[in-house]
């Protein structure tokens, strides 16, 4: 029988720009790479379907950014498979060239979630994040969004930035909750490897500010509640009932099948990643057997444990205390610290733990 699938991703690499701390696999759009990228896509997909069994209910496509292709590209791309039968279907998108006719064809297409890359209002934090969109551009694409009638609206934020302290980081909280959306994710700024951002660090231009982002960290999560979200990951926030089908699914361990460029799939104890490179991502998917897989290893109960506690504590579901036997005295200690707390057998960070998550993760592997 073949291994059934039914959380998917599609990594969909261009962006009209590339941001400074930016280390997803990407490139500029241009040229004839959109096509090479497509023409993988359809080989992926057919080489997939002989593989699994894929019922596409919980579909991601990120990037890069999705909608950053032309309209006829961006029709083609939402037309290569029957993604609109998913219950829940989320696009990325930046506010810059996201407008009415982008989000009417989605709509039709039959996604179900708009996730727009904000990161922040203010015209300083947008400059310094090196984006290209303003405060005014934010507002329109979510109105487009909204008027196309695609159901939930997700904004990216990113907090922890230059001279960002908490009367800021509220402003722009204040702003996002403005334009009423069901989810928002927030993110800390983080110096990825490789990146412009960290270049800068080691050129001593910046550098972060731990205690800052742990006090706007504890903000977040106070705001939000205080307005209606409840905290259902670290960084990811939801009204009742619109939490992120994908995410909860890739977070609770079910196998899911990443296709595009650098796209991770976790299927049947098997981990992979496609390689990288666009052409080299199309000319093998149309080669075959499948495209050139990068990291490819087995994920024995070991590594499915160890993610599974690393995954759990970030989220409000905890864990169940039965997978964290033998750690007993640990977990005393964490809720005495006001770290953790146990409810109906299942165990939990608190905002403060949730600091600390992987540090406490360490401790109960
Ligand atoms: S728009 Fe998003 S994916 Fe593209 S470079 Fe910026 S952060 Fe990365």
């Amino acid at each position: 029988m073949k291994p059934r699938v039914e959380t998917l991703y599609v990594h969909v690499p261009f962006c009209t720009h590339l941001c400074p701390y930016c280390d997803f696999p990407k490139e500029r759009l241009g040229g004839n790479r959109m096509r090479d990228f497509l023409r993988g896509l359809r080989a992926e997909w057919a080489w997939a379907r002989q593989e699994f069994e894929v019922i596409p209910r919980r579909i991601l496509f990120g990037g890069g950014t999705p909608t950053a292709l032309s309209p006829s590209l961006l029709q083609e791309l939402l037309e290569i498979a029957p993604w609109g039968e998913a219950d829940e279907w989320t696009v990325e998108a930046n506010p810059d060239g996201f407008g009415s006719s982008k989000a009417s064809m989605l709509a039709e297409a039959g996604v179900t979630r708009l996730s727009l890359g904000a990161q922040a209002f203010l015209p300083k934090d947008l400059a310094w994040l090196g984006r290209r969109h303003d405060r005014a551009t934010i507002v329109s694409a979510c109105k487009a969004s909204r008027k196309a009638g695609i159901r939930d609206l997700n904004l990216d934020l990113i907090y922890g930035l230059p001279d960002q302290g908490p009367a800021e980081w509220q402003a722009t909280l204040e702003e996002a909750c403005a334009l009423e959306p069901d989810h928002l994710s927030a993110y800390v700024i983080t110096p990825e490897a490789g990146t412009e951002l960290t270049a800068m660090i080691q050129r001593g231009e910046w550098h972060p500010d731990s205690e800052n982002e742990a006090m706007l960290f504890l903000l977040t999560q106070r705001f939000l509640e205080a307005h209606g979200f409840t905290a259902y990951e670290i960084s990811n926030f939801a009204r009742p009932g619109r939490e992120c089908r994908h995410h909860k699914s890739v977070w609770s361990g079910e196998d899911y099948l990443g296709l595009g460029p650098g796209a991770v799939s976790t299927i049947a104890g098997r981990r992979w990643r496609n390689v990288r490179d666009t052409s080299q991502y199309a000319r093998s998917a149309e080669t075959g057997p499948h495209p050139y897989h990068e990291d490819e290893e087995v994920c024995g109960d070991v590594e499915r444990r160890t993610e599974r506690i690393l995954l759990g504590l970030r989220t409000n579901a905890g864990l169940e205390e039965e997978a964290l036997s033998g750690h007993e005295e640990c977990l005393s200690e964490l809720v005495q610290k006001g770290w953790g707390r146990r409810l109906d057998g299942r165990f939990l960070l608190t905002a403060r733990g949730r600091l600390r998550a992987d540090a406490v993760a360490v401790m109960l592997i």
